[in-house]
């Protein structure tokens, strides 16, 4: 099973560096994108990134040079006809998604594994206009996708084993990292983040801390390069907002995932982060909207006890407690619910989000009857959205955690 043709759908943020990544990874790559003037702009992307990626030693000139003599682009579907794997980046629309799938079905061979990009939407209802749904299967990469070394593989309810494995192969072909994941609400980084951002933000609401010292703890203390309100920044508070709503809303109301109101109120304002100039900061042309943080001990990124409160301040272990619980929490109800295994969790937060541990790692390094106990304290005091998980109180009675034999594919 070596794939040598890999096609690509739409030239935007993602399917133009899904593409230059297939190319240098060696296949020959056809981009198809339905705007003419996108598939220019989508080639000038995938120019620029290979340059800039030389400049710095990535891979050489004739590397780039010999990738993008791979590189085929047209603005007719037919260009795809003969992709052994073909990836859709199109917009996230449903609809958009199951008219380019059952064209791809018609237009490919009847060998070819089709991969949705999708961050939100259900590989099992993108596969249903297709005849053959066993062939469908996600493969979702992360923004940059010449950056991030994260492709989640994500089996909807028909893929078959073989189309998750030819997937998988082009993945690491393309120099990545896949995960497994199941078809289910926001996969597995996007899912495990959640706590990153909605507690974050519950804890301003309380008044634990202000944005910037909750920031500045989680750089200093947990050794993340960027704090939530920082990343909620650059992302755009609008763009997370509707993750958020839509965790909410595709789970029916689950307590932990609820939005909170300051989130509404940053969009109605018009805060909607850097592109603003405005968000939980300002952005001013030449000025840093942080100060310089002092040297931190990239060995041993979580401080513990006094030297955490030394560095980072007296609020330091409350918020890092509290985000560790939370995270670990999350975790253990996708790892409970058979989302993925446990490495493949950790894998995920590492390099979707560039953690410089896992969310269960987390929990362990807390202690879990310790995560399981400020849970309690929490759900008592604040509601449902701090449930442990069933999981987080066998750990916490002393079992092992679940391998990799939990995983349910
Ligand atoms: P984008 O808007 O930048 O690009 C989409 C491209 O598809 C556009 O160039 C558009 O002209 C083209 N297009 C529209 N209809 C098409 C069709 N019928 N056939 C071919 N091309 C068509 O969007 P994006 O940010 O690259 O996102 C693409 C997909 O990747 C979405 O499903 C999104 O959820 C997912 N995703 C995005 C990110 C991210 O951070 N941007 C991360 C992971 C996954």
């Amino acid at each position: 099973m070596t794939v040598e043709r890999v096609g690509v759908v739409g030239a935007g943020t993602m399917g133009a560096g899904i593409a230059q990544i297939a190319a240098l990874g060696g296949y020959e790559t056809f981009l198809y994108e339905i705007d003419e003037k996108q598939l220019e702009r989508g080639l000038e992307m995938i120019r620029n990134g290979m340059r800039r990626g030389a400049e710095r030693g990535r891979w050489s000139e004739p590397e780039a040079a010999e990738a993008l003599e791979r590189l085929r682009t047209d603005t007719l579907i037919e260009l795809l006809r003969d992709g052994e794997l073909v990836i859709e980046a199109a917009p996230e629309d449903l609809d958009v998604k199951r008219d380019v799938f059952g064209r791809l079905a018609s237009i490919c061979g009847p060998g070819a594994v089709l991969a949705t990009n999708t961050s939100s939407l259900s590989v099992t209802a993108i596969a249903s206009a297709v005849p053959e749904p066993q062939r469908i299967v996600g493969m979702h990469f992360f923004n940059p996708p010449a950056l991030m070394q994260l492709v989640e593989i994500v089996a909807g309810d028909e893929s078959s084993e073989p189309a998750l494995e030819l997937a998988t192969e082009v993945a690491r072909g393309m120099g990545r990292t896949p995960i497994r994941a199941r078809d289910s609400v926001g996969f597995v980084a996007n899912r495990c983040v959640r706590p990153f951002f909605l507690e974050s933000l519950r804890m301003l609401a309380e008044g634990i801390a202000p944005h910037d010292e909750i920031d500045r703890i989680v750089r200093l203390g947990a050794g993340l390069r960027m704090g939530p309100f920082e990343l909620m920044d650059l992302i755009g508070i609008d763009v997370n907002f509707a993750v958020a709503k839509s965790f909410w809303e595709q789970s029916f109301g689950e307590p932990r995932w609820r939005p909170t109101p300051i989130h509404e109120r940053m969009v109605a304002s018009g805060r909607l982060g850097r592109k603003t100039g405005r968000g939980f900061y300002r952005y001013e042309k030449d000025t840093p909207h942080r100060p310089r943080d002092p040297d931190v001990n990239a060995v041993r990124p979580i401080f513990d006890g006094d030297e955490l409160e030394a560095v980072a301040g007296p609020n330091a272990a409350l918020v890092l407690t509290r985000l560790g619980a939370t995270s670990a929490n999350e975790a253990c109800f996708a790892l409970g619910e058979r989302v993925a295994t446990a490495d493949d969790i950790n894998i995920a937060m590492r390099l979707g989000y560039n953690w410089p541990i896992g969310p269960l790692e987390w929990g362990e390094r807390l202690g879990w009857s310790r995560a399981l106990g400020v849970l309690e304290e929490l759900r008592e005091r604040l509601g449902e959205a701090y449930r442990p998980a069933p999981l987080i109180r066998d750990l916490a009675g002393g079992e092992p955690l679940p391998g990799s034999e939990t995983a349910a594919w």
